[in-house]
């Protein structure tokens, strides 16, 4: 089961998918990524608050957490998304280092991660849906 958001047509394509062409893109709208929808006003509305409930519930302090873990963290590329804890290094007592997906965080033991949780999420996702018209569950 997954949750979905709400969309409503590209602004930017008119919900063809398509725009004027670029070396870079070609045809494809890049607001949308040629799939001719984004979120909604209500769809942004109900993921913001399931961002922030999740944060508040899967929250962890990085001493309980294992290689393999999933976490949210900073991505290569900038963005924010789920990581996976490739390792960590114990410097001296509570400072640590760790790697995820070719990222180093370098600091104390009891900072605190988002850890991903089917059984915590699955509880969001149905709370979120029964107070959110923006988002629905699809099995
Ligand atoms: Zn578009």
């Amino acid at each position: 089961m997954r949750i979905v958001w709400d969309t409503t047509e590209c602004t930017r394509c008119d919900g063809t998918g398509q725009h004027s062409y670029n070396p870079m893109h070609g045809r494809r709208c890049f607001k949308c990524k040629g799939t001719g929808r984004q979120i909604s006003r209500k769809g942004a509305a109900a993921r913001k608050a399931w961002t922030q409930e999740i944060t508040d519930v899967c929250s962890r302090p990085l001493w309980s957490l294992r290689v393999g873990d999933v976490i949210w963290w900073r991505k290569r590329n900038g963005d924010e998304g789920w990581v996976t804890i490739a390792s960590f290094a114990e410097i001296d007592g509570d400072h640590v280092v760790m790697h995820c997906d070719g990222m180093l965080f370098d600091g104390r033991w009891d900072a605190r991660f988002v850890k991903w949780d089917a059984d915590d999420r699955q509880d969001i996702r149905e709370e979120i849906v029964r107070r959110f018209s923006g988002a629905r569950i699809e099995e």
